[in-house]
């Protein structure tokens, strides 16, 4: 009884100088891993048009029916994508999102994408329904930069 007693202790004593493997979150952060799929954002293209033509092809492909798209038609006065529509409307529910990237792989245009954003601890349900105004990123290249940059990180 005696010599586990003192065997369990220094196992304990031994952990105690070793190097801790946990960071203290959230004042310490660790570097997500360049393939990281976490939050989404909707790109543009170079020329500041947004990427997303409204085929709701992410919404068919999402196996937990989190995606509304509601699209409409671009005009010569009104022009938000390249293509004949645009997304009106754009919505993911994310908390039913299992963050699976199938709707980035659906995607023709490279629209919505899933960036390495991860801290997404909301306190009530209905801000948990991301649209447009948080989704489309302000200027073309976004998350591509970022992704490119934590990919450098990592070979570097
Ligand atoms: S990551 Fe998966 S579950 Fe989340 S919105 Fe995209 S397809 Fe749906
Ligand atoms: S994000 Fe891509 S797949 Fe989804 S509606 Fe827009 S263009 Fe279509």
């Amino acid at each position: 009884m005696f010599v586990e007693f003192v065997k369990g202790l220094g196992i304990t004593l031994r952990q105690v100088f070793r190097k801790p493997t946990t960071v203290n979150y959230p004042e310490e952060k660790r570097p997500p891993s360049a393939r990281a799929r976490w939050r989404h954002k909707l790109l543009r293209h170079d020329d500041g048009l947004e990427r997303c033509i409204g085929c709701s092809l992410c919404a068919g492909a999402c196996p937990a029916h989190c995606i509304n798209v509601v699209a409409a038609d671009n005009t010569d006065e009104d022009r938000k994508s390249p293509g004949e529509r645009y997304a009106a409307v754009y919505e993911i529910n994310m908390l039913r999102c299992i963050f699976c990237g199938y709707c980035e792989d659906a995607c023709p245009t490279g629209a919505i994408v899933l960036g390495p954003d991860y801290e997404l601890a909301d306190f009530d349900r209905a801000s948990f329904i991301y649209g447009k105004d948080r989704l489309l990123v302000p200027e073309p290249g976004e998350v591509a930069r970022e992704k490119k940059r934590l990919v450098e990180r990592e070979i570097g």
